[in-house]
């Protein structure tokens, strides 16, 4: 009694990653539409008559990979922006070109790119998260691979949505368009939990929870964002998660780097899968997962190549070489992560991390046919020993290459044939490629060029161009100043006190200005501290004019400094820094019907033995700068400083810049 089959693959070392990695050699597997229909001993032939057979020449065949995590259509940004921290390399180069580029052409043009490397490095399946999620999804059906395509929500504006509540719609339709797809699964992705709010995470557990699809997100991929959700939330990240209902979704999680044992156990609990991402997670220097644990625990692990412009590459044969590698490294134990259970996370439980498991990740009977054929034969893989069983998988992770796969095929095409592409046009999707990058570059060489362009890119920052007309004289003692605001010659109007840190930039071109990052710590009556506040400003040639001793000044651009000084620095690239630090006492005063500041200032950095005076006012015109410079040179008088030993200095050049 015989089967008709469509296909029938013989002669072949069939690895089939079941649950008790079950080998074949030689052995078949056989397929009917886009399933697979058997899998067994050479033997097994005998009972079925295909439509067609392919002799494999006594390669591999084994599930397709499973790229649990990454970003396809960044390929068009590989290389664009390297060796940098995560928050510069992110905020400053991959969001700033991701809001002038990205749109659908982009995408496709991206995810068909990525669907070609993947193809050629044995991947028939993967999880992304992106921007106009729907492109992707297209282009990955058109490749023919399997995906489950994350569509991206996050709290601020994104190249496919001005609010998160558009983000949220589009979404939703998304899903509801795509959700009986044969090969993509659709889902939403909030970005993290540190680029959504709580409304977000809950929303999008919600929707994934109603139309029973995956959730696709990022956890505890940095010491900084576990630290700062310990700070906000008074809780590591998974737990606060969980109080946003996300567990109520079937979670893949990429990373997972800095979890503790009781996070672990609440990740196995809830059935979320983890995407472990070596090669970012050492790029980024995030960490090292702490994966032969979650594994011991029960926790589905896949591996991940993540984005093209964080890895560079989407080749899951290094990928998972890695992972096996860095695991023992790191534990100082050499049995962990053997082979063959790293390849299960990439095929078996990668698939189940994905939460598709009952689809594909091995190869058995009923599950789809996404294969694919490794030719052992290269030098690199030779020679080939039977004694030990799992020398097969020991060859695979850590000799092969993704250059051994010959052959792939998924949902039951094929896909790649002798190493031709059948699905994807790689020579025009090069030419297209080519033609965004000098569009890129361009934009970037002109943005690198101004500090300003390069300021308003990182987002937050306000024009506000202002001109004040200021003074400054060096004093021995307060006393006279104190005595003059407590007369009735001036008026009071507010005062506050605080303690002022300044980090000035300045570059080789005098004219692109300076960048102020300024701190202020608020002191209270007591001298303790009650607030904080920090901004950026980027100040013009600094002097517009004199008159006297009053000098003339401009400031442009004023931003709220959301990021580190350190960001700022790696960011800008200054060609010099001064540091500036005083203790300042700020009274509002009102004199001959005119408002000033009045600053005193005792500088701790750089040291120095008396008090700097400072006045100054806003002015709008030079009619009215002269007129105020003129007032000014009274108000030094009257507050114990003679005008004609004003000092022209600003703090910087105090402090020794130019
Ligand atoms: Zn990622």
């Amino acid at each position: 009694m015989s089967t008709s089959c469509d296909l029938l693959l013989t002669n072949a070392i069939v690895l089939t990653l079941d649950e008790a990695f079950t080998t074949y050699n030689p052995g078949i597997v056989a397929i009917t539409q886009e399933n697979i229909i058997a899998v067994g001993p050479a033997t097994l032939a005998a009972e079925y008559v295909p439509r067609e057979t392919v002799d494999c020449g006594g390669k591999v065949v084994m599930p397709g990979l499973v790229n649990a995590h990454t970003h396809v259509p960044m390929t068009l940004l590989r290389g664009l922006a390297d060796d940098l921290r995560l928050d510069v390399w992110l905020l400053g180069y991959m969001l700033p070109v991701e809001r002038e580029f990205v749109n659908p052409d982009f995408v496709r043009l991206g995810t068909s790119l990525a669907c070609a490397e993947m193809i050629r490095s044995g991947i028939t399946c993967f999880a992304d998260m992106y921007y106009y999620e729907e492109a992707v999804a297209e282009a990955t059906a058109a490749a023919g691979m399997r995906a489950l395509c994350g569509q991206t929500v996050l709290k601020f504006p994104s190249p496919d949505a001005a609010s998160y509540e558009d983000s949220l719609a589009a979404t939703r339709d998304f899903i509801s368009r795509w959700k009986s797809h044969p090969l993509i699964v659709p889902a939403p992705a909030p970005h993290a939990p540190y680029t959504c709010t709580p409304d977000i995470l809950q929303a999008c557990a919600a929707l994934a929870a109603e139309f029973d699809v995956p959730l696709h997100t990022h956890l505890s991929e940095t010491l900084f964002e576990v630290e700062n959700s310990r700070r906000e939330h008074g809780m590591p990240v998974i737990p606060w998660v969980k109080k946003q209902n996300l567990f109520e979704a079937k979670v893949l999680a990429a990373h997972c780097v800095h979890v503790d044992e009781g996070e672990i156990r609440a990740l196995k609990n809830f059935k979320a899968g983890v995407s472990h991402n070596p090669t970012s997670n050492l790029k980024l220097a995030s960490g090292v997962a702490p994966v032969a644990r979650m594994l011991e625990l029960g926790v589905n692990v896949g591996i991940g190549t993540d984005g093209p412009s964080s890895n560079n590459d989407l080749d899951m044969f290094e990928e998972v070489r890695l992972a096996a590698i860095l695991a023992k490294g790191t534990t100082g134990d050499p049995t962990v992560l053997p082979a063959p259970q790293t390849l299960a996370m990439a095929t078996r439980i990668g698939a189940r991390a994905l939460h598709l498991g009952h689809l594909t990740g091995s190869l058995e009977p009923g599950k789809r046919a996404d294969l694919i054929l490794i030719d052992l034969s290269p030098l690199h893989n030779s020679p080939s020993f039977t004694r030990d069983p799992n020398s097969i998988y020991a060859q695979i992770v850590y000799a092969a290459k993704s250059t051994d796969v010959t052959d792939v095929l998924c949902h039951g095409k094929w896909l790649m044939r002798n190493r031709n592409l059948l699905t994807v046009d790689e020579k025009n999707l090069l030419l297209a490629a080519r033609d965004y990058a000098k569009r890129i570059d361009h934009f970037l060489i002109q943005r690198e060029g101004s500090v300003l362009q390069k300021l308003v890119a990182i987002g937050g920052a306000v024009e506000q161009e202002s001109f004040e007309v200021q003074a400054k004289a060096q004093l021995t003692s307060p006393e006279t100043v104190f005595k003059a605001l407590q007369s009735d010659v001036l008026t009071v109007i507010r005062s506050v006190h605080y303690h002022e840190f300044d980090t000035y930039f300045s570059f080789d071109d005098p004219a692109q200005g300076r960048v102020r990052y300024r701190e202020d710590e608020y002191l209270n009556d007591k001298g303790q501290v009650t607030n904080a506040r920090a901004r950026l400003t980027l100040m013009g040639e600094e002097r517009e004019g004199e008159f006297g001793s009053v000098l003339l000044s401009r400031s442009r651009y004023i931003a709220p400094a959301t990021h580190s000084l350190r960001f700022y620095r790696e960011y800008f690239k200054p060609a010099a820094e001064h540091e500036v630090e005083k203790d300042r006492r700020r009274w509002l005063v009102a004199y001959k019907g005119v408002e000033f500041f009045v600053n005193l200032d005792k500088l701790i950095q750089p040291a120095s033995a008396g008090f700097y005076l400072e006045i100054k006012s806003r002015t709008w015109s030079r009619r009215d700068a002269k007129d105020k410079a003129a007032i000014i040179s009274e108000l030094l008088a009257v507050l114990g400083a003679s005008p004609d030993k004003a000092i022209k200095a600003d703090y910087v050049e105090l402090a020794g810049g130019s």
